[in-house]
C-alpha cells in the first residue's frame, strides 16, 4: 500500500476504526478480506450488525449498513441483507451459528444498493422474501440498473458479473392505512408503509413483543438526518405511523441502534418539521433558494453531527419539493 492510498485509507475509516481493524482481525483479513462484522445482542433473540460510517467504498468493501435478525424458535426473520452477497452471506452465517436456528423469512426494507445487495445469498428452499408493493417498480427501475453497473467499478471484486439482483416473490399488504402482521414461532412481525418518505418502497418491520422497530432509512440516531430527495412532509407521517405504537428500541438503516427512540424521533420530527416549514414559506415568498438558505435559523442543529455535510443538500431537496407542490397548487386552481 503506497502512502497516499495508506492515508485515505486511514482518513476513510478514521484512524481508530482503522488502528482497531488492524489489531484485533489480523488472521480474519486473510480469510475473507471482508472488514471486521460484529454481532451486537439485543436481549435473547435480536441480532444485529451495523455497518461502517462513510459512502461505500473499496476500503470498507461496501459494508456501510445495519441488517438485523430476530430467533423465533421457528427460524430466522432476517431485517435487510446488507451490500454485497459477500457480506450476506458473512451475515446469514453469523446469525445461523449464533441462533443455532435457519433463515425462513428475509424482509428487505427497500431496494438500495446498500441493504440488499446482499440478498442471493438469502436465496434457498423454504426462504420467503418480503418487499414493499412498490418494490417491483424500484427494481425494475433504470436507475436500479445503472447502480448495478456503478457499483461493478467501484466495488470490484464484492460486485460483480456474478452479482444478482433479487426481486422479493412475496408483496407485502401494506398500504397508507394498513400494516400487515404475521407470525412466527414465538414473535409477531408487523409491516409498516413508510409511506415512500425516503424511497417509493419504504418498509418498516416491528417485532411486536419486544417493542423493538427494524425501520430502514427513515430513522436517525443523534444527527440530522440525510433527507436527498425524500419527502420532509411524508417521512413525518412515516413516523407518526412507526409511533403509533412507540417502540423501545430502532434499529436504523445506519448508524447506531437507539435505546431511546422517542428522544432521537423528537430531533428528526423537530429537524424535518423546521426543513418543511421554512423552505415552504420561501417558496410561498417567492424567495430563491439561496435567500431562503441565508435567511433561516438553523442555530438549533448547526452543533449536530452531519449538519455540514448534510442540512444545504437536505434544504435543496426540501425547496424543490415545496416548489413542485407550489406549482401542482396553481394548475389545479
Ligand atoms: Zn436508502
Amino acid at each position: 500500500m503506497n502512502n497516499l492510498l495508506g492515508r485515505a485509507r486511514q482518513s476513510a475509516l478514521g484512524l481508530l476504526g482503522y488502528l482497531t481493524l488492524a489489531a484485533v482481525t489480523p488472521t480474519f483479513a486473510a480469510t475473507d478480506d471482508l472488514p471486521a462484522m460484529e454481532l451486537q445482542r439485543f436481549g435473547e433473540h435480536v441480532y444485529v450488525v451495523q455497518g461502517q460510517a462513510g459512502q461505500a467504498s473499496s476500503a470498507n468493501a461496501g459494508f456501510i449498513s445495519n441488517a438485523g435478525a430476530v430467533a423465533t424458535g421457528e427460524g430466522l426473520v432476517v431485517f435487510d441483507t446488507l451490500g454485497t452477497p459477500a457480506l450476506g452471506a458473512k451475515f446469514r452465517k453469523l446469525i445461523e451459528e449464533a441462533s443455532g436456528e435457519k433463515v425462513k423469512v428475509v424482509v428487505v426494507s427497500h431496494y438500495h444498493a446498500d441493504h440488499f445487495y446482499g440478498i442471493q445469498s438469502f436465496m434457498g428452499p423454504g426462504i420467503e422474501v418480503i418487499a414493499h408493493p412498490m418494490a417491483k417498480n424500484v427494481f425494475n427501475d433504470a436507475n436500479t440498473k445503472a447502480r448495478l453497473e456503478q457499483r461493478r467499478n467501484d466495488l470490484f471484486p464484492w460486485v460483480n458479473e456474478d452479482t444478482k439482483l433479487v426481486l422479493a416473490a412475496r408483496q407485502a399488504k401494506v398500504s397508507a392505512s394498513q400494516n400487515e402482521s404475521f407470525k412466527l414461532g414465538r414473535y409477531t412481525f408487523t409491516l409498516i408503509d413508510g409511506l415512500g418518505a425516503h424511497a417509493p418502497d419504504d418498509l418498516m418491520m416491528r417485532v411486536d413483543e419486544l417493542g423493538l422497530v427494524f425501520a430502514g432509512d427513515l430513522f436517525f440516531t443523534g444527527r440530522v438526518p440525510f433527507v436527498g430527495n425524500a419527502h420532509p412532509g411524508l417521512w413525518l407521517k412515516a413516523l407518526n405511523r412507526m409511533a403509533e405504537t412507540p417502540p423501545k428500541v430502532a434499529v436504523p438503516g445506519h448508524g447506531k441502534i437507539s435505546t431511546a427512540p422517542e428522544k432521537d424521533l423528537e430531533l428528526t420530527r423537530r429537524y424535518l418539521d423546521h426543513l418543511w416549514k421554512v423552505m415552504t414559506e420561501a417558496v410561498a415568498n417567492l424567495q430563491s433558494f439561496d435567500e431562503a438558505y441565508a435567511s433561516a435559523d438553523w442555530s438549533s442543529f448547526k452543533k449536530l453531527p452531519a449538519f455540514d455535510a448534510a442540512n444545504r443538500l437536505n434544504a435543496y431537496g426540501a425547496f424543490l419539493h415545496a416548489e413542485r407542490e407550489a406549482l401542482a397548487k396553481e394548475k389545479t386552481q
